[in-house]
């Protein structure tokens, strides 16, 4: 069968996932590696996960503000675990005028030095932990929940459209509580919300648990993440919500007086989701014609492409077309009203179409002057393009018929997608019993090793270390601990000790 990509997932799933981005007209490079222009589609999308995330961060009792972009060099020296674990990737801005090099170009003026070199943010714990520190004195000013949707830069070395940018897009969430307990609620709780986040309206599905201490974020006391699969078996950390203790109040001067009047460190966490979310969209949904964009998270959910001939009974198919728009606009899915395109771009019919297959818009509507004058339009559903035959499934229908089935099966292609992807990920997770049973799991030549399930002893230190190292060497990383687990029942694969918990291990983005 002909697809509308030159490259399927089979043949090649790296150069397949870059032609989805390109033909889907998502983003592109800038120019400046690593950093990428995202087109309206693309940041389309974009704006609908933020929105939808936007909702559930409030609904949780979280306020958004901004904080700046630029972070003073001395507020890093604060907190040795985070700023090593960043040191190697801040892009650090040292001067603040451009003089000529008298060669033509131009160069920094050495004049103009900051006196302070000002870091691009890599993330905010820095700069929010000072105005807490501001914020908070007494338990009354408890707890402070923030959210800010920001752009931070990390100088990462290998970069990937999407899943590893060195600027990227992101909210991230910062709380400040009286006690642990309350903190690792809200961890906890975050954690919540982008689980469902990512299942219910990005019909992703993930894993959620406890990242293990060697993939903690620098300077956290715990960890948590969802793990999505992707369609090459590989994981995706698609989230993080970090308990960070007192480590940072006390790096920052977080303190509160309690109700007896005695000074105490607040207990803080933080949360991010980025850009990285679309990369796992594609990669879970997209299929050798293009992206599938589930419905909840599409700009528009239902496109309508006239079959136009530069002739004059254009105007009337245009008209008729109209109509069913304002029809579908009047209707209601998932709580807000269709999003329904009129595509009046000149250009062949047949190409419209394909273009939007490849961009993934969940329900195209074709109409032709012979639809018209029956009365029909035809309905091509994106989650399910072919026929069994092979042949694009194309049905003519009566027109008040799909105006009144659209909700219906804006529905059911959200809820398809999510089907697909959750009987892939459960195929995909395979308890396995020893080392040697996980080097013939993840062996060359095997084709979608998916995700392995092991007990451990849950090792600390030097012990975990080498455990880190011997799974490196088949370029294998932990995951994390799924919080819904099955309870132990057997020695640890890596030191043949009693387990205390089962972790999942798989090859990563
Ligand atoms: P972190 O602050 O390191 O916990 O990052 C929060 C989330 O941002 C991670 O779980 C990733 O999903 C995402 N993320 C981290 N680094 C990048 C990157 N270079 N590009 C895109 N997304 C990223």
């Amino acid at each position: 069968m002909k697809h509308a990509l030159s490259v399927t997932r089979d043949q090649d799933f790296a150069a397949w996932y870059q032609a989805v981005i390109a033909e889907a007209d998502l983003a592109e490079e800038s120019g400046v590696r690593g950093c990428m222009v995202i087109r309206p589609w693309g940041y389309g999308i974009w704006e609908r996960m933020q929105r939808l995330l936007d909702d559930r961060i409030k609904a949780t009792g979280h306020e958004n503000c901004y904080f700046p972009l630029f972070i003073p060099l001395s507020y890093f020296e604060k907190e040795a675990e985070h700023v090593e674990g960043f040191a190697k990737e801040m892009a650090v801005v040292t001067h603040h005028r451009l003089i000529g090099d008298g060669k033509g170009g131009l160069m920094p003026d050495p004049s103009a030095k900051l006196e302070e070199p000002l870091v691009v943010r890599p993330t905010s714990e820095m700069v929010i932990g000072a105005a807490f520190a501001r914020w908070v004195q007494s338990w009354r000013d408890l707890p402070v929940l923030i959210n800010q949707w920001a752009n931070v830069v990390r100088w990462e070395m290998r970069t990937r459209m999407f899943l590893r940018t060195s600027e990227f897009l992101w909210q991230e969430g910062h709380t400040a509580h009286a006690t642990a307990q309350e903190a690792k609620d809200e961890t906890l709780r975050m954690l919540e919300v982008y689980r469902s986040f990512a299942e219910d309206d990005l019909a992703l599905p993930v894993v959620a648990g406890e990242k293990p201490e060697n993939e903690r974020f620098p300077g956290a006391v715990e960890t948590w993440s969802i793990e999505a699969m992707m369609q090459d078996g590989k994981a995706l950390q698609a989230g993080t919500s970090h308990f960070l203790g007192t480590n940072f109040a006390q790096a920052q001067g977080i303190k509160f007086q309690n109700a007896e009047g005695q000074l105490e460190l607040a207990n803080t966490t933080s949360w991010g989701v980025s850009t990285r979310m679309i990369g796992g969209v594609i990669m879970v949904h997209g299929d050798d014609d293009g992206l599938r964009v589930p419905p909840r998270i599409a700009p528009w959910q239902v496109v309508i492409v006239p079959m136009l001939r530069d002739q004059p009974e254009d105007e009337e198919l245009v008209r008729y077309c109209k109509d069913i728009q304002s029809n579908l606009a009047k209707l209601s899915a998932f709580g807000e009203p269709v999003r329904a395109l009129l595509d009046l771009k000149h250009g062949k019919a047949a190409t419209k179409r394909w273009g939007w297959v490849k961009k993934g818009a969940p329900v195209i509507v074709e109409v032709g002057g012979r639809d018209m004058a029956g009365g029909q339009v035809s309905v091509i559903r994106r989650d399910r393009l072919y026929r069994e035959d092979g042949k694009l499934d194309s049905v003519a229908r009566p027109r008040g018929d799909v105006e009144a089935d659209v909700v219906g099966l804006l529905e059911e292609i959200q809820a398809a997608l999510h089907e697909q992807a959750t009987a892939r990920m459960k195929a995909g997770i395979t308890p396995v019993a020893d080392f040697a049973g996980l080097e013939a799991h993840f062996a060359e030549g095997v084709k979608f090793p998916g995700f392995a399930e092991v007990q451990w002893a849950k090792p600390t230190g030097a012990a975990l270390e080498r455990v880190v190292e011997r799974l490196k060497a088949l370029k294998l990383t932990l995951r994390n601990v799924p919080t819904d687990a099955a309870p132990v029942d057997g020695a640890c694969v890596f030191t043949g000790e009693p387990a205390v918990e089962r972790v999942l291990v798989a090859r990563a983005y």
